[in-house]
């Protein structure tokens, strides 16, 4: 594990530095029915994201919960609500981002991906964002940022800076979740989406 937080500026627009490869259905098709690792085995459906296929910024959870394993979607329990609202204070809407987890299928009763599930799975997430190209990543809570920055410091430190995940800026922040559970940590996410939109609208921060 690496300790140390890859901190980059937010000035550097990478979306000139990647080139469209493939689409999103191209990767939806690799996936398939997947069964892969052994979660494929015990989910309802296959939760494979949803959103703008353009979208300048992608939201990234860590896996499927219950609701989104019936409904096949992401973050549409009470977090996703949250985070429909997080999205609309923005002054976007959830069809203008779009929304993906680092696993596609639930682990049973949550519990917390494992290392060769994220392995197995982890490689449709870069190429998903290959696909979309977005500007900036917002990764949700501590799973998502430890897995996706490699590293095991502590979200109470990653949060609020641009780290960099293949090339893109990424900024980790709380999971709506841990925030349905401490309510006075939104003023903290909110700095963070603040920190988001002035990249995405660089023009409005002025
Ligand atoms: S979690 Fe990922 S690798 Fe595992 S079965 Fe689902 S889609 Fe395949």
């Amino acid at each position: 594990m690496n300790n140390s937080p890859d901190v980059h500026p937010p000035s550097v627009d990478n979306r000139t530095q990647h080139r469209k490869s493939l689409s999103l259905e191209d990767v939806r098709k690799d996936i398939g029915d997947c069964q892969r690792c052994p979660l494929g085995r015990v989910r309802t459906n296959l939760v494979f994201g949803e959103g703008n296929p353009k979208a300048e910024i992608v939201f990234v959870g860590e896996a499927p919960g219950r609701d989104e394993d019936i409904q096949g979607r992401p973050f549409v329990g009470r977090a996703g609500q949250l985070l429909t609202r997080i999205i609309t204070a923005m002054g976007l809407k959830r069809q203008d981002v779009y929304i993906c987890n680092i696993l596609k299928c639930r682990p049973p009763g949550n519990r917390n991906p494992r290392p060769e599930e994220i392995i197995t799975c982890e490689p449709f997430l870069i190429k998903q964002l290959q696909a979309i190209n977005p500007k900036v990543i917002c990764a949700l809570g501590t799973f998502a940022a430890h897995t996706l920055l490699k590293t095991d410091v502590p979200i109470t430190v990653l949060r609020g800076k641009f780290h960099t995940y293949h090339g893109r800026q990424l900024m980790p922040t709380y999971h709506p979740a841990f925030l349905l559970r401490n309510p006075a940590a939104k003023k903290q996410v909110w700095e963070d989406v603040q920190k988001i939109m002035k990249v995405l609208l660089p023009q409005a921060s002025h």
